[in-house]
């Protein structure tokens, strides 16, 4: 069986996260909570490469649909549509806009649990209603609202996958086998040695 700290996922600092400088601070975040950067590159993604990303998984339009009409419901408000892959059609038009305005950052990060960990740390999809302390929460302010009335795909600084599932298809997406590096970090004995007998001389 693989070990637990083989745990890999996608994500993509989005082109709001680059024009907003947050690229050393969302990196500082899946660092110091102890997770390896095992492939990094940058540059303007291409819309056939985000209309790929998001289509991965078939059901992805229908449940991205129903998470925005629940939200709406939840506050008392009238979706813009009732038909859920409707919505997720137009959020995969919206998001090839967004994604491609810029230059992004798609990294491969590795560790035990990572892929739960890392949506941990980014927070809810829509920031006006994620957490305190997660880096949607923290530092951006969109909500479905403006952003449906202005047509546009929300915009939340980060991409980061859903589930381990999610996770190797999307790697396979962006990196190549060589793209993507096996090394190892000092810091990962502290981290997942069963004995830690090397740290006494
Ligand atoms: P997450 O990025 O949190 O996994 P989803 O996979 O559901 O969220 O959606 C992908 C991205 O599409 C979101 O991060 C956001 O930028 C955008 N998005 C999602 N739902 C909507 C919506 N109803 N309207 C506009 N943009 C949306
Ligand atoms: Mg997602």
């Amino acid at each position: 069986m693989v070990h637990a700290s083989k745990e890999r996922t996608l994500v993509i600092i989005k082109p709001d996260g680059v024009q907003r400088s947050l690229v050393g601070e969302i990196i500082q975040r899946f660092e110091r909570v102890g997770l390896k950067l095992v492939g990094v590159k940058f540059g303007v993604p291409e819309e056939s490469r985000i209309e790929e990303h998001y289509t991965l998984d078939p059901e992805w339009k229908r449940r991205v649909g129903e998470r925005a009409i629940a939200s709406y419901t939840k506050k008392g408000e009238k979706p813009p549509s009732n038909d859920p892959i409707a919505i997720g059609d137009s959020v995969v038009e919206r998001l090839k806009k967004y994604m491609s305005s810029g230059p992004a950052v798609v990294m491969a990060w590795q560790g035990a649990h990572s892929v739960e960990l890392v949506r941990k740390l980014v927070g809810g999809t829509e920031p006006r209603s994620s957490d305190v302390g997660t880096i949607r929460g923290d530092f951006v302010l969109d909500s479905y609202a403006m952003s449906d009335s202005d047509g546009r795909a929300i915009r939340n600084l980060i991409h980061a996958s859903g589930s381990v599932e999610e996770a190797t298809q999307e790697l396979a997406l962006w990196f190549s086998e060589k793209e993507l590096v096996d090394y190892r970090l000092l810091q990962e004995g502290i981290l997942y040695d069963v004995n830690l007998d090397g740290i006494l001389e």
